[in-house]
């Protein structure tokens, strides 16, 4: 089973979707995106890690 995060779910007014194999690296691939996308630093998403798990999806 596949994992899915879609950014709007997270609270952004974004159209971003995450695919990936595992949770760790919808993780990676989310942190890299809220910190180009929507200038998120380390603190903000140490903040939110709990948020952006739960909106992680099995597809
Ligand atoms: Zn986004």
């Amino acid at each position: 089973m596949a994992k899915q995060l879609n950014c709007s779910d997270v609270g952004f007014d974004c159209s971003a979707q995450i695919n990936a194999d595992t949770e760790e690296e919808v993780m990676a691939q989310a942190s890299e995106h809220a910190r180009s996308v929507h200038g998120m630093s380390d603190s903000d998403l140490q903040e939110h890690e709990g948020a952006i798990r739960g909106a992680i999806r099995d597809v």
